[in-house]
């Protein structure tokens, strides 16, 4: 497919393609959406196989974005972008700044943050040649770790679909595992852990398992078929993809709630699996969204109590959903994808009345 075939087949608004030999810069920056906002999302520096993979990668992630900030309330639009190459091997200063130049001639449509092959000292780099940044650490001035957050996020999405399921969100004695004790695993575990879940965990460390153990009293679960482990509900926030249609028939759970990204190996027919298994399944790109309000906040002038209180409309955002999937007869992943576009159009709407409106007042 072109270039042009994909923006149009996806949506988006604008590609930018950066070059700069002297410092080896290869780059594209896709803006999806920008009606609800300025498009933000991460800067990823990756060895794609080929420049077709990176564009399809940042086209696909960017539209990622504008899902997740609409469907989260939040005014923005989504956008990513990649830079191609073996970041141990292409990673400079002046590579890192003259993308940062490039971030800042688009002049605050599109913010960047930082993604996969970057790291904070990248992103300082970065930010010497734009303000168009977000995502940086407490020391630079900015918001820090998001994962805590991020758990907490996914703790409300959690405790939205026990409440669907049960009539109530208390978690006390219900069985939860949680597949990836990282930043947002053990953020969770400690979440749970204070409303006296009876935690599962599984993960490829030996020495995390340990720690939470230790820590949190969790069960360990071997990582081969941790899925099948009979239990109320799967935390997956270790990785992409491990809802599929192999998975699937095996799951002993009520309900899925965690944070990794893109958990539905193909969205739409894996969400309606595991309807029709009668799992009731929280959307990734909704509940672990208080990375990106975090990120958001610190637009603003960063406040972690600001954020954690953004954070919390993620609990109503999901029962929402869930009611909205049971209307419409659709699943809870589809439903956030129609709120979502349709915030975007009523907001595009307004926008379309007022400057009309606008238009007709300085005529008369
Ligand atoms: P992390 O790298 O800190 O932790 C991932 C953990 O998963 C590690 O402990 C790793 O050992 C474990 N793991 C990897 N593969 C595994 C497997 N097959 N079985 C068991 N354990 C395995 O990552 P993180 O920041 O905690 O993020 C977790 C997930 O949440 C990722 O998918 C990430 O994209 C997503 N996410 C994170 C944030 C955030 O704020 N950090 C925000 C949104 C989404």
């Amino acid at each position: 497919m072109s270039p042009f075939s994909l923006m149009q087949t996806l949506g988006h608004q604008q590609v930018v393609f950066c070059h700069d030999e002297a410092v080896g810069l290869k780059a594209i920056i896709a803006i999806h959406d920008t009606t609800l906002g300025p498009a933000l999302g991460g800067v990823r520096f990756w060895a794609y196989a080929s420049e077709e993979e990176a564009l399809v990668d940042v086209l696909r992630l960017s539209r990622g974005m504008t899902y997740k900030a609409a469907v989260s309330g939040l005014n923005l639009g989504g956008g990513k972008a990649v830079i191609i190459g073996n970041p141990l091997q292409i990673k400079s200063e002046a590579l890192l700044r003259r993308f940062g130049q490039f971030v800042e001639s688009l002049g605050g449509r599109y913010i960047t943050a930082e993604d996969m092959g970057v790291s904070v000292r990248d992103m300082e780099y970065i930010r010497m040649e734009t303000a168009y940044v977000t995502g940086l650490p407490e020391e630079m001035g900015g918001s820090g770790d998001p994962s805590p957050v991020t758990a907490y996020g996914v703790y409300l999405g959690m405790k939205a679909a026990w409440k669907k399921l049960t009539g109530t969100d208390a978690l006390k004695g219900v069985k939860v595992l949680v597949q990836g004790l990282g930043k947002v695993g053990m953020a969770l575990v400690e979440n749970l852990h204070k409303e006296s879940a009876v935690i599962y965990a599984t993960d490829l460390s030996a020495a995390q398992l340990e720690r939470a153990q230790a820590q949190y009293n969790i069960h360990p679960v071997s990582p081969d078929a941790w899925y099948a482990h009979p239990v109320d509900i799967l935390a997956p926030c270790a990785r992409g993809g491990i809802l599929n249609q192999d998975t699937i028939p095996h799951l002993r759970c009520a309900v899925i709630a965690g944070s990794a990204n893109n958990q539905l190996a193909d969205e739409k027919a894996d969400s309606y699996r595991l309807a029709d298994r009668g799992i009731l399944y929280a959307p990734d790109f909704l509940i672990n969204a208080g990375g990106l309000i975090n990120v958001y906040t610190e637009l603003e002038g960063y406040s972690r109590p600001r954020a954690l209180a953004r954070t919390e409309y993620i609990y109503e955002a999901t029962l929402r959903v869930f009611s909205t999937a049971e209307q419409r007869g659709v699943s809870p992943h589809e439903a956030a994808m129609q709120l979502a576009e349709e915030r975007i159009r009523a907001i595009s709407t307004l926008r379309t009345r007022t400057s009309q409106l606008n238009l007709s007042l300085s005529i008369a």
